[in-house]
């Protein structure tokens, strides 16, 4: 497998992993056949033997992601969890992992409900670079970072840790959930991190029709035993899926370009409304890490998401979530429509209210998934939304 032979973006995600077939098609067809013909036994035809080892348009999507990512091999899973599965499937009994503290909740319910089971045990902190010399012990095999964090947005330094966990055992994998930023807006491994994981439900695929997970790496005795597991465990898309996940993904510098800069001028709108009382947003030059979102982000982007604590507590927050217009009240991100929702009663309700608060997920706070509506008419909504609840 080789990287793509370009270093830019936007012809990586058109032309990488997209093939011609027979008949010339532009677009390649989706492979349904779950078997492939063998000239002589074990002497396939082709490249495929069976489909869940491998499919033509999972593969197809497998080396775009790994083009966008810079990254040598990628692999794509039944979903952002299966992928997270995988990973920590891979290690060994009795290892120890330490985790950025307000993860994703079904990587913190992985670590903590499932993989405790296979004797792996966890620590948890919302500072890696602070706490990591700490936590760190013989077993450690395995940090994990998620940047910007959900749902207040805070960002890690990506190569600080890497420097901190390369001097304790440079055996430690590090691993980044790129999901909230894309490979668009920022590459892990070219910050030192072993693996890159995506819920490519989010922005790759982009378009809430598709759940679907993908990782990629450099490493490749890790990619083989990832691959290993992969077919072992059999939690593999479907080829329906991988293909609409390559199309998707091949708008992604649009869509993610797009949803940013609006994101941007409705967080600057939201920093100074008097019904407002914080934001949480990497791409204002207020945010705590913006020096890391300077040299992490391309051209410092935000990125779509934003969440702000809104005046007036719970009940502000409820009026004004139910008083949008064009932001549909859902759980989920990443798609081309916008997306808003009240984490405490919504996807981050099963946390005791003591533990979410200190992570700043308060009763009050509203996430927004800024999609590619017009950027004023969406300024409009929350403007119109925001006049509901103070009036
Ligand atoms: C959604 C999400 C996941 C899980 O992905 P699924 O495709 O829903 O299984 C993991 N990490 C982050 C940051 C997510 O937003």
């Amino acid at each position: 497998m080789t990287v793509f032979p370009t270093d830019k973006f936007a012809t990586k995600a058109i032309h990488a992993g997209a093939h011609t077939d027979v008949h010339g098609s532009v677009i390649e067809p989706i492979s349904l056949s779950t078997t492939f013909k063998q000239h002589a036994p074990a002497q396939p035809v082709g490249a495929y033997e069976y489909s869940r080892s491998q499919n033509p348009n999972r593969k197809n999507l497998e080396d775009a992601v790994a083009a966008l990512e810079n990254a040598k091999f990628g692999l794509a899973f039944s979903s952002g969890s299966a992928t997270t599965a995988v990973i920590l499937q891979s290690l060994p009994q009795g290892a120890h992992a330490v985790s950025i503290g307000d993860v994703y909740g079904g990587t913190h319910r992985y670590f903590t409900k499932v993989a405790q089971a296979h004797g792996v045990e966890t620590d948890f902190t919302n500072d890696l670079v602070r706490d990591l010399p700490k936590l760190v012990k013989s077993n450690t095999k395995l940090v994990w970072i998620e940047s910007p964090t959900n749902p207040t947005l805070k960002v890690t330094d990506i190569q600080q840790v890497n420097d901190i966990v390369r001097k304790i055992n440079p055996e430690i994998l590090l691993v980044v959930d790129n999901t909230f930023l894309s490979p668009y807006l920022s590459n892990p491994l070219d910050f030192g991190a072993d693996v890159v994981v995506h819920s490519a439900t989010k922005y790759i695929n982009g378009h809430s029709d598709v759940v679907l997970g993908v990782l990629a790496t450099n490493n490749e005795e890790l990619y083989t035993k990832l691959q290993f597991l992969q077919n072992a465990i059999g939690a593999i898309p479907s080829p329906f899926d991988s293909w609409l996940a390559h199309r998707g993904l091949k708008t992604l510098h649009l869509r993610v370009r797009q949803a940013s800069i609006s994101a941007g001028k409705i967080a600057q709108f939201l920093n100074d409304s008097e019904f407002v009382e914080s934001v949480n947003y990497p791409g204002l030059k207020t945010h705590p890490n913006y020096d890391v979102v300077q040299k992490q982000h391309r051209e410092a982007l935000g990125g779509g998401m934003i969440s702000f604590r809104i005046k007036g507590g719970a009940e502000a927050a409820s009026k004004f979530s139910s008083a949008t217009r064009l932001f549909t009240l859902a759980e989920s991100l990443g798609g081309i429509e916008s997306l808003l929702e009240v984490p405490a009663v919504m996807t981050h309700g099963g946390i005791p209210k003591e533990q979410r608060e200190a992570s700043g997920v308060y009763d009050n706070l509203v996430r927004l998934s800024v999609g590619i509506e017009d950027a004023d008419d969406l300024l409009d909504d929350i403007k119109q939304a925001m006049q509901k609840v103070s009036n």
